[in-house]
């Protein structure tokens, strides 16, 4: 699939082309979460396999919006302690916060061009009623030693240039990157290690071995023998990923990318540079890529169609949000598949002795990958995986999986409903 990153991309990825001997962890998935847990299952002296079905980028990892947000997108530090008790919830809660200098620290140590930029992040408060839990929500993760504040409806209209915001949330430890240049480059670091990257590999099914550790079968290309397994697949439900797919609701999002914006234009809705997302139901989000091109997201109510008709609509909610009179043309559409939990927290899942799975960023996964991917590592070198910061969940498929979407598209129905209310209660 084409998408801004493709064509903006300036790093290369050149995959291994032979299968691998046994080696001490096989890895399925080359998205954020299969490549950085191999990076560090490399740096602690394992020999390592990755297996991608598709290209590098065919998943999550390839087409998201680029936005390095260090936290959760619907829980806040207090629901997260509710649900897990205080200890378990605060360990998470360092875990996710410092998500984004994990990205920051690694594209420093392997000097990946990324474009990378720690601005900080901004999330604008849609009404009075979301004002006040953002001050809340800052308070807690200030609390935590994370340099998190609110700030007022005057400083989010002079980074934003918007008047709708009744105060935000600043995270300055946030940014963006180019994804796909991220992407690659953990790639190439995974390589340089002595790892294997592997493309058009898709592991159909993994076998147990007897007297220990497991047979990957490979569609078309063969067996691989590895001591212990890491399933790294997100929303995906192909071949052995669906054990873990159908746990998670997959939800498609469609992004957009304007044609460069004047630099005028760029300084009034991105003062600092800084990413953008609000906390409307039918969220707002919006980012400068390096050329000044404008991107920004959605979702839709139905499938069917819906590159050219929500890419249309994201377009003129973006020029009508910023007031960008004329709109400037759209230069990219595209989407992808995110995977949300029920809980809406990321999990660790067991498939047998030594074989570990990882998924649920919702939407957050640049950040929570780096360190998702880091906690499966330590699942796979021997840690308790119970004691882990993400928690060690039971595999229970979502039922009617297949029908998820449709759940989803409901919710949205009503999400915009929710914004309307707000907007007449202020
Ligand atoms: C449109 C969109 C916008 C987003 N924007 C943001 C954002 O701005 N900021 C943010 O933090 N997060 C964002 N996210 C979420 C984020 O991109 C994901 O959470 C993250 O990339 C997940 O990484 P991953 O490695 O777990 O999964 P993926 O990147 O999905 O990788 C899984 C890989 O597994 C492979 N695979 C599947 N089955 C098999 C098999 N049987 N054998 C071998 N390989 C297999 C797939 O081909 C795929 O490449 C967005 C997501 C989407 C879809």
């Amino acid at each position: 699939m084409e998408t801004l990153w493709t064509k903006t991309a300036r790093g290369g990825f050149v995959a291994d082309r032979a299968l691998p001997g046994p080696v001490e962890v096989a890895v399925i998935g080359g998205g954020f979460t299969g490549l950085t847990a191999a990076r560090e299952l490399l740096i602690a002296g394992r020999s390592v396999a990755v297996f991608e079905a598709g290209r590098l980028g065919a998943g999550a990892s390839g087409t998201n919006a680029g936005f390095v947000v260090p936290n959760f997108a619907k829980a806040d530090p207090a629901a997260v302690r509710r649900l897990l008790g205080t200890a378990r919830g605060d360990a998470l809660l360092r875990l996710v916060g410092d998500g984004a200098n994990a990205v920051f620290e690694t594209i420093a140590e392997e000097g990946i061009s990324c474009d990378a930029r720690q601005t900080g992040w901004l999330n604008p408060a849609y009404g009075a009623a979301a004002a006040a839990m953002l001050r809340q929500r800052a308070a807690d993760w200030a609390a935590l030693g994370r340099p998190v504040r609110f700030l007022t409806a005057d400083e989010v209209r002079a980074e934003t240039g918007m008047a709708i915001y009744a105060g935000g949330l600043l995270d300055a430890e946030g940014g963006t990157i180019h994804p796909l240049d991220y992407l690659r480059g953990l790639a190439r670091a995974v390589q340089h290690r002595g790892g294997t990257v592997l493309e058009q590999a898709p592991v159909e099914r993994v076998t147990a071995v007897p007297g220990g550790g497991w047979r990957l079968h490979l569609r078309g290309l063969g067996e691989v023998l590895a001591g212990r397994v890491l399933m790294c697949t997100n929303a995906f439900t192909t071949g052995v990923a669906a054990r873990m797919g159908r746990t998670a609701v997959p939800l498609r999002v469609y992004q957009i990318a304007t044609a460069s914006v004047p630099p005028e234009v760029a300084r009034r809705v991105a003062a600092q540079g800084r990413p953008v997302g609000d906390t409307r139901q039918n969220l707002f989000t919006y980012r400068l890529d390096r050329d000044g091109r404008l991107i920004s997201g959605g979702m839709a109510l139905l499938p069917l169609g819906a590159e050219g008709r929500l890419g249309r609509a994201v377009a003129a909610r973006l020029a009508a949000e910023l007031e960008i009179v004329p709109p400037v043309p759209t230069e990219a559409v595209w989407s992808g598949t995110a995977a949300m939990t029920p809980d809406f927290l990321p999990r660790i899942h067991q498939f047998g002795e030594g074989w570990f799975g990882g998924i649920g960023c919702n939407g957050r996964g640049i950040a929570m990958t780096a360190q998702l991917g880091r906690m499966l590592a330590r699942a796979a070198t021997g840690a308790d995986p119970a004691g882990l910061p993400i928690p060690l969940r039971p595999l229970r498929p979502l039922p009617f999986h297949r029908l998820t979407p449709l759940a989803a598209s409901a919710a949205l129905v009503q999400a915009r409903l929710r914004d309307r209310v707000a907007a007449r209660n202020g």
